[in-house]
Formats: structure tokens, sequence, C-alpha cells
């Protein structure tokens, strides 16, 4: 009785290891046949591209965000002023962070791509974005002690899935070795989309919105912080974002995002 159940066992266990192998086998295939199939596209416009991303094209239209610029805002200036000129913006309306660096200015290659990865699950294309947020934010990161994202709130990151904020933080924290905290700061009340609101409407939109968490405290008390989010549009976020880090006694609050509006290029004072 005893050698027929084991006899048995031993049938099954078989039958189970040439299943697990047929079926790994069908889903290669299966996958191979999809990369046949279906060409990878450029995510900007949708033309075939070897690799993952943008194509050569799109890649090109991307307006990477280089010197001069202001060295609080980082907004691009029409001519190299020398070091430490501040734009107009920067002295009338200074920021509570220190400085801000973006990668690429907010245009239509910059908008597809990120909505991809906002609202498509492109997680993908994170890698290549942190990458250029990682070398346009060099200056800032260099002497960083932690990185925070921006979070959003809980039910909207549930409709979501995932905070994009949080995917690109990931990417530069691999980039640099600058750790990431992800969960330091929270959105204590959910606040309106920032589409379509005024400056000042932007402000009192996300006013008092964010809080450090009680276990965050200690992360961030004395630390230098980098606070990473996807676009800086009025940069209302971003201010809230670290007016609550230096409650919390950051010794200093820096800003990396992927992508930022530039009205037009200024002239510095
Ligand atoms: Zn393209």
């Amino acid at each position: 009785m005893d050698a027929e159940a084991s006899r048995s066992r031993s049938l099954s266990a078989h039958f189970q290891s040439a299943l697990t192998a047929c079926h790994r086998a069908c889903s290669q295939a299966a996958k191979l046949a999809l990369d046949i199939a279906l060409p990878t596209l450029c995510v900007s416009c949708r033309e075939p591209v070897d690799g993952e991303g943008v194509c050569a094209d799109c890649w090109a239209r991307l307006s990477f965000i280089a010197p001069p610029y202001c060295p609080r805002l980082g907004i691009p200036f029409v001519y190299d002023p020398g070091p430490d000129m501040l734009s107009m913006e920067a002295i009338a309306n200074p920021p509570a962070y220190a400085r801000a660096r973006a990668a690429v200015r907010y245009d239509d290659v910059a908008r597809t791509l990120m909505h991809a990865l906002k609202y498509q699950d492109r997680t993908d294309l994170a890698p290549a974005m942190g990458r250029w947020m990682a070398r346009a934010g060099s200056e800032p990161l260099d002497n960083a002690d932690v990185l925070v994202p921006v979070p959003l709130h809980w039910r909207r990151a549930w409709r979501r899935r995932y905070n994009q904020s949080g995917a690109l933080a990931r990417v530069v924290e691999r980039q640099t070795g600058v750790k990431l905290v992800p969960d330091a700061l929270k959105r204590i009340r959910p606040t309106q989309q920032q589409i379509g609101l005024s400056r000042p409407q932007r402000a009192s939109n996300v006013q008092g919105a964010f809080k450090v968490a009680a276990a965050g405290q200690a992360l961030i008390a004395g630390r230098r912080v980098v606070l990473i989010d996807d676009v800086l549009t009025s940069g209302a976020t971003v201010d809230a974002c670290a007016r609550a880090l230096l409650r919390a006694k950051a010794a200093q609050v820096d800003v990396l995002v992927f992508a930022r509006v530039v009205d037009s290029l200024k002239t510095p004072i």
C-alpha cells in the first residue's frame, strides 16, 4: 500500500514538473512570438524603435536644460551673466527650497513621456527619465543625504497603483547611492489637481497639505534633502513640501524634477 502511494506520489511529481516545463516553454514561445509580432514603439510618435523609450528623432526634440540658468530656480537664461546671478523670479519670490533642477523643459515630448509613466503604467520609461534627472541634479545630489519623493494622497495612489515620483526617485537612488526615504513625507489632506488653477490658487490648494510623518522625523532632521517630483509648474507643490521638511528640521531642501515649465528664456538681473 505504502509502495503504491509512493509510486503515485512520484508519478504526480513527474507530471507536475513536466507540466511546469511545458508551461515555461509555451510562455517563452508566446513571448518570442509577441516580440516578433510587436516591435517596440517610440512612446512619443509610435514609430518602431530599437530598445525602449523614445526614437532618435523624439530624443533630439527633447529640450534638455543646461547652463546658463538661474542657480536658485534652474530657469534657463538667454545669456550667461557669470556665476551667482539670480533670476528676477528668485529675487521677487524666493522659494522655501534652496535650488531646483530639471532634466528637460515641459514640452510635447516630455508631456507624452510623463503621461505614459503616470497613467499608462509605462514603468519601463522610469530608468531613462531618472538617469537624465540624476545628471541634471548632480550639483544638489553631490552632497545630499536623502531623497524624498512628493507623495500622492493614498486615495489617488490606490487608483493609480503607484507613485511616479517614487519610481523616478528609486532610479536616482540607484544612480547616485543617495538613500531614498519613500514614506517620510505624507499628504495629510487630498488636494485638487493643480491643472487649471491660477498661481495663488495653486499655492493655497497645497498649503498645509504635507507633513513629515512621526516615523520620518529622525530621518529628516539635520539632513540635506533632495525632493523628487515629476513636473514643476508654478512650484507651489514642491514649495509646500519643502516647508514641511524644513519644519521637521531638514538642514536644506533642494528640488529635482523630470520636467519644468519654462514660459520663455529669462534675462538675469
Ligand atoms: Zn519618436
